[in-house]
């Protein structure tokens, strides 16, 4: 991403426009006094979705710069800078055209990078003996090929060194490799090592589908459980929602998006045909995540795990969605069960049907209150 994308991507236009203009949400939009015209009714309208702002009395219009460069009457350059410290992102003081250009050529080989990553791990899955046992486990997870195949799920041989050899023979350096966190370097020796091995791999694609980082669930009781990748020029935890790029058009089309807290989770709803869902990948959102998600729908049924670290993920998510504007309710299911449990006990119709029932927040808190 350019540091322009990732501003932008890090920028909700309500929240900035917000600064300025007292703004009521109207319908799918906000809505507040035009400050660029006198008016007594508001014909200033934000849309959170399209990330733009448009006056129907004036004719002023556009996005989130062209917003900033407006009203405080900046250059472009200066509107980025001022967006980026209002969302927390450092710019360097002066950027060299060079340092543009060489951070895109390592992100265009990351990209490349992981591609390849991703088609070694699906292979290992798909035609070795050791994938076997990973198979094994997803089959009896009611994974079929199908949806494995579509997921791109992968696995880690335990050798150690399976990744490292093939990124090298295709061609990739040393510095990049270091650079993407699939492989280690052993202090001393320098020796080089797989970050994923003898794991379940769910390969994490970014907003436009480009694979950016991997998930690898342990086989056996090794810890930790869950392991990711690291932060990389690539990749940021906190601002990509699992299958977001699988999901966006159907979150689009029906308005509102499922969010539930792990891949297997995620994958189950997926796999059973409700499109509109995606994973935060940990027990709690982030802002940027929210702002992801209200790019497509300011709707959003949370579905986390019912047990108490479930809970007090669900609270502190559920806080900041209503901060930010989102209309939330809360699918809790029965028994204790996550998604991917409750669906493969009691099915796809009973999860959609509880779907439909799920409360509203406050309902929710109503609920909780009166039954302890
Ligand atoms: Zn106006």
């Amino acid at each position: 991403m350019s540091q322009v994308d990732e501003v932008r991507a890090a920028a909700d236009i309500v929240r900035i426009v917000g600064d300025y203009v007292k703004l009521r949400k109207s319908g799918a939009n906000f809505v507040g006094l035009c400050p660029f015209h006198q008016e007594k009714t508001p014909s200033f309208a934000v849309h959170p979705v399209k990330q733009i702002f448009h006056c129907f009395g004036c004719g002023v219009g556009g996005d989130v710069f062209k917003f900033v460069m407006l009203i405080e009457n900046l250059t472009f350059p200066e509107a980025l800078r001022r967006i980026a410290e209002k969302v927390g992102i450092t710019l360097p003081e002066r950027v060299a055209d060079e340092t543009y250009d060489a951070n895109a050529r390592v992100r265009g080989e990351l990209f490349k990078l992981h591609e390849a990553a991703a088609k070694f791990f699906a292979t290992q899955l798909s035609g070795t003996s050791e994938g076997r046992t990973g198979r094994a486990y997803l089959a009896d997870r009611g994974l079929t090929d199908e949806v494995v195949g579509r997921f791109r799920l992968g696995y880690a041989p335990a050798e150690g060194q399976g990744l490292f050899r093939h990124l090298r023979d295709a061609g990739f350096e040393k510095e990049l490799l270091e650079k993407s966190g699939l492989v280690l370097y052993e202090a001393q020796s320098e020796r080089p090592y797989d970050r994923f091995r003898r794991r379940i791999i769910f390969p994490i694609s970014n907003e436009s589908g480009k694979v950016v980082a991997f998930g690898g669930r342990a086989l056996g009781d090794e810890q930790p459980k869950y392991l990711n990748s690291p932060e990389t020029p690539i990749y940021s935890k906190g601002r990509v929602l699992y299958h977001l790029d699988g999901a966006a058009s159907t979150i689009r089309k029906l308005d509102y998006a499922i969010l539930v807290e792990g891949y297997m989770d995620c994958i189950a709803v997926a796999s059973s045909g409700i499109e509109n869902v995606v994973a935060s990948c940990g027990t709690s959102l982030t802002e940027g995540q929210i702002r992801l998600l209200g790019r497509q729908s300011r709707r959003v049924v949370v579905n986390y795990d019912p047990d108490s670290a479930g809970v007090a993920a669900t609270q502190r998510s559920l806080a900041l969605l209503l901060e930010e504007g989102f209309e939330a309710k809360v699918l809790a299911l029965p028994g204790g069960l996550d998604p991917d449990s409750y669906i493969r006990k009691q099915g796809a119709a009973a999860y959609r049907a509880r779907l439909a029932d799920a409360p509203t927040y406050t309902d929710y808190l109503t609920e909780r209150a009166a039954t302890t």
